[in-house]
């Protein structure tokens, strides 16, 4: 046990490498990228000790080059997600009483592992597998992860520091004990950073995990999995399993030990698992924490007193950054007239810049949509905009599934405010414009509070102050991560944490100590140091 209060070291965040050209780090990553494409991965579960291969043997492919297989990995039946949820309560004694330092040191090994030998795996398995280009995946796999390691780190200690007033006589104290029970983790395909969060964050609080991660992630956390391994996790603390969504929940939410799910994907997908737990509610030991990070639909709202430059280049990054599969991707803008033209104008030469294709070449800014039925469903809605008498094409329209699921950025302008694209998340590389007459700029704000069920990110563009403070006020509650001249994506652990309201998400903040301290049950403890001997108050005397 501790003898001393420890600090751990002050976490800064990881400084993102360049790739430009002739850097150390390029050839490393694109030398990896290689070799990985040139092999094949034979991925099993992990439960408890063990690697397990099943009869369900489930073929990888990239999102860029859907016909050449990257390898395998197997899935679980019902027995063996039965088996990890034994496995992790079984782990969970030892696991929940270590001394927290051990945690943080585990989690802060695995920050440096990540940050050295792991970094150009993580990243170019991130590149392969999800299709990102090398600039994405430095930011997400390597920088992202590495930081919510290390805050979350310093945020533990932080969170234990935290402690009540103690009066004369007495001494008042919180422990933060983990949950009763085991948590349930199901990660999206878009972030490799989000997917060892979603199991890591309970645990590093002393909690145990069964982690789901998504069909198209599979390649990344197999690295995630064996750099935990290497940082000295424990067996059964992080169990793995792959398969039917349904299937796993089904046996996992079944379960009376089930104590919290730490969930990010869609809105639809967490409703349901909300209910199905509610429907089990009288089943469970204890009332399970839910946290959930959810959809988007991201807005960028712009005033006549800005600059048009920085409105276009904002509108391409924020929307066809990593092909707009960012929760926080925006893909809906309301632009004044007044300020159209010269909008329009640079969004059009930036679309006609960017390249789209595999990202083994890092010129390319757009890369592949993860799978197919997200390229149909994204092609879809901009075949419907090519013959809406409501929308315009005006960059971009064009795609192509032949070798990869490659869809040219697009813009389209609506001149109907609740236009389909302007209301539903297409999660691909779709923006769509809204042009206002400028006098009716407050009006406008209802359409962008108003039009959809999300409240995720926003950016609004002005400069004018008194316009940049009615605005704030306006959208106090359209978005949980607002940005003020700024593009509304590249949330840094530490400095804005992530997370939106309404269908967007339970908002408990990913990469912070709100999210951290749900992943607690705490215990006040009063301890008095010389009890009462005698009954009577003195308020009783005659
Ligand atoms: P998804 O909802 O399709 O899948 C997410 C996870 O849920 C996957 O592991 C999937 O296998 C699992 N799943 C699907 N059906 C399930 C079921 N019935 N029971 C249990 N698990 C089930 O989402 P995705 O396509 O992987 O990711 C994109 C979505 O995630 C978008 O909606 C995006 O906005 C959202 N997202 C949100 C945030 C945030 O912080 N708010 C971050 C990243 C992604």
């Amino acid at each position: 046990m501790a003898k001393g209060f420890y600090n751990v070291p002050i976490a800064v965040n990881e400084p993102v490498k360049s790739y430009a050209p002739g850097t150390p780090e390029r050839e490393e990553v694109l030398a990896e990228y290689k070799k990985m494409y040139n092999s094949q991965a034979d991925i099993p579960l992990y439960i408890g000790s063990e690697e397990i291969r099943t009869g369900k043997k489930v073929a990888m492919t990239s999102p860029h080059d859907h016909k050449h297989v990257t390898g395998h990995y197997y899935e679980a039946d019902a027995a063996l997600v039965t088996k990890a949820i034994d496995n992790a309560l079984e782990a969970r004694e030892k696991w929940a009483n270590i001394s927290w330092q051990q945690r943080a040191a585990i989690f802060l090994k695995a920050a440096d592992l990540l940050a050295g030998p792991y970094r150009a795996r993580m990243n170019a398995a991130t590149m392969l597998a999800q299709s990102k280009n090398v600039m994405q995946a430095e930011i997400d796999a390597a920088c992202e992860m590495i930081d919510f390691f290390r805050f979350n780190a310093q945020y533990m200690q932080d969170i234990y520091c935290e402690q009540p007033e103690s009066s004369p006589g007495v001494w008042n104290r919180l422990d933060y004990r983990p949950l009763e029970g085991f948590v349930y983790a199901i990660s999206p395909f878009n972030f490799t950073s989000i997917a060892a969060n979603l199991p890591g964050a309970p645990v590093m609080m002393g909690n145990v995990s069964i982690w789901k991660p998504s069909d198209h992630q599979v390649y990344s956390a197999q690295i995630i999995v064996e750099m935990f391994k290497e940082a000295g996790l424990p067996d059964g603390v992080i169990n793995v399993v792959y398969g039917d969504p349904k299937m796993i929940s089904d046996v996992i939410l079944a379960r009376k030990e089930f104590a919290g799910l730490h969930f990010t994907g869609s809105s639809d997908v967490f409703k349901t698992l909300w209910k199905q737990i509610g429907e089990n509610i009288f089943n469970y030991n204890t009332y399970p924490k839910i946290v959930g990070e959810t959809g988007g639909k991201d807005f960028i709202w712009v005033h006549n007193s800005s600059d048009a430059k920085q409105v276009a280049t904002a509108i391409t990054r924020g929307s066809f950054e990593y092909q707009g599969q960012k929760c926080s991707a925006s893909s809906r803008a309301y632009i004044p007239q007044s300020m159209w033209a010269d909008v329009k104008k640079y969004l059009i030469q930036d679309v006609k810049d960017i390249k789209v294709g595999s990202p083994e070449d890092p010129s390319n800014f757009v890369n592949a949509v993860i799978h197919e039925g997200s390229f149909d469903k994204i092609t879809s809605y901009i075949d419907r905009a090519k013959t809406s008498n409501e929308a315009e094409i005006i960059a971009g329209g064009g795609y192509d599934k032949s070798v990869g699921y490659y869809i040219d950025p697009t813009v389209i302008v609506t001149t109907n405010a609740k236009y389909e694209t302007m209301v539903d998340e297409l999660f691909g590389p779709v923006m769509t414009i809204f042009v206002y007459e400028d006098d009716k700029w407050e009006e406008s704000f209802k359409l962008v509070d108003e039009s959809t069920q999300y409240a995720l990110t926003g950016a609004i563009f002005s400069t004018d102050r008194y316009i940049v403070e009615i605005a704030t006020k306006a959208l106090e509650n359209a978005a949980g991560n607002f940005y003020i001249n700024d593009k509304p994506t590249g949330a840094v652990v530490g400095q804005q944490p992530f997370g939106g309201g309404r269908a967007s998400g339970t908002n408990d903040k990913a990469g912070s100590p709100l999210n951290l301290t749900r992943w607690t049950s705490p215990r006040t403890m009063k301890e008095t140091f010389v009890a009462a001997k005698d009954f009577r108050y003195p308020f009783l005397g005659e």
